[in-house]
């Protein structure tokens, strides 16, 4: 359930309800809004007694939450929520560009797409590192050095690093170098990974699993959200389908779907969902159109000699194109587009 706090409480009355769930130990998740103050509640109710939060004076409303999510429910923020990464936030009106190559391969690779992306509005430098496979004989990834070469070059040029992890050993290390955590499909009900993520406090950008509903797409979520960390994205990047002639079938449908259920921004993946680098224009203008908060797009200095997804990776030249593009899409749907 959620507690709706009477606007112009005091902060004794609110500790009063605080003191009220911590004696029954109930757990308190606030959510502090533009106009209303939210607490969300987990734990087992019935060890309150009936009515005894009603009567505190600073309670406006008790309203349950039928989901199995929470904290992830619209409901908890019922304004959307938006945060800030060193500077670049995340849910506002203005777009996200997160963009960079599939897999970190050599300094210079990087440094190479770092410098188109960066004049482009992109804040976000992405690169694997640690790459979830399919088969085991292909290229796995820099994995540590891989982390550095992404700081080094993200430092150079003012941008933020996001990387996917994939084990919880890798977690400490790692965050020494990432702005953003990617969780990706493979891992997205993985929910040790999932709460260790939400103990490290790092924004996270969560991806959807490969055959995850919305519901159990938020039940990620709300692992994560659960050990207090608020700073998470989600981000659709395709669900496998009947259909084989995308990679994934991107589902444009899931953006509101996500609005009207939850707060968290929303970041769109057409790279991943396309599979191929000639649909990844018209599913990008398309999930902004519907209402995408950001996307991630992947860019390679020479797609066809890439280590790992080759065939959908852009080229630079595309990619400007591209941008021009999204940047036109946004002033038609009243989105700002990042300088
Ligand atoms: C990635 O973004 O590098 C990736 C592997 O994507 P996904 O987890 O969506 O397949
Ligand atoms: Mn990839």
């Amino acid at each position: 359930m959620i507690i709706v706090v009477k606007p112009g409480a005091s902060k004794d009355q609110v500790d009063e309800i605080l003191n009220k769930l911590s004696g029954c130990d109930l757990k308190a998740h606030i959510s502090e809004g533009a106009e209303r103050l939210i607490i969300g509640v987990i734990g087992d109710k019935s060890r309150l007694a009936p009515g005894s939060l009603d009567v505190l004076t600073a309670v406006e409303k008790i309203v349950p939450i039928m989901e199995s999510y929470k904290l992830a429910s619209r409901a908890f923020r019922p304004e959307g929520s938006s945060f800030d990464i060193n500077g670049v936030e995340i849910g506002g009106k203005m777009i996200t560009m997160m963009a960079g190559p599939c897999a970190v391969e050599s300094e210079e690779q990087v440094e190479e797409v770092a410098q188109t992306i960066v004049k482009l509005g992109a804040k976000f430098l992405r690169g694997g590192a640690y790459k979830p496979r399919t088969s085991p004989y292909a290229f796995q990834g820099l994995e540590m050095e891989g982390l550095k070469i992404l700081r080094r070059v993200a430092d150079r040029h003012g941008l933020l690093v996001i990387s996917e992890i994939t084990s919880e050993c890798d977690i400490d290390q790692a965050t020494e170098y990432l702005d953003m955590i990617q969780i990706g499909a493979r891992n997205a009900q993985n929910f040790r990974l999932l709460s260790a993520v939400g103990k490290s406090g790092k924004p996270v950008m969560l991806k959807r699993g490969i055959a995850e509903t919305i519901d159990e797409w938020l039940g990620s979520a709300e692992y994560i959200m659960s050990e207090g960390n608020y700073k998470i994205a989600l981000c659709e990047r395709g669900i496998r389908t009947f259909e084989t002639a995308t990679r994934s079938t991107l589902d444009i449908s899931a953006i509101p779907v996500l609005k009207s259920k939850t707060h968290l921004p929303v970041i769109v993946d057409p790279s991943h969902a396309a599979g191929k680098a000639a649909y990844v224009r018209p599913l990008s203008l398309a999930a902004i159109a519907a209402g995408a908060d950001g996307l991630i797009i992947e860019v390679h200095p020479n797609p066809t000699c890439a280590l790992s997804d080759a065939a959908q990776q852009l080229k630079p030249d595309v990619f400007i194109s591209l941008c021009n593009e999204i940047k036109a899409m946004c002033e038609v749907i009243g989105r700002t587009y990042p300088e």
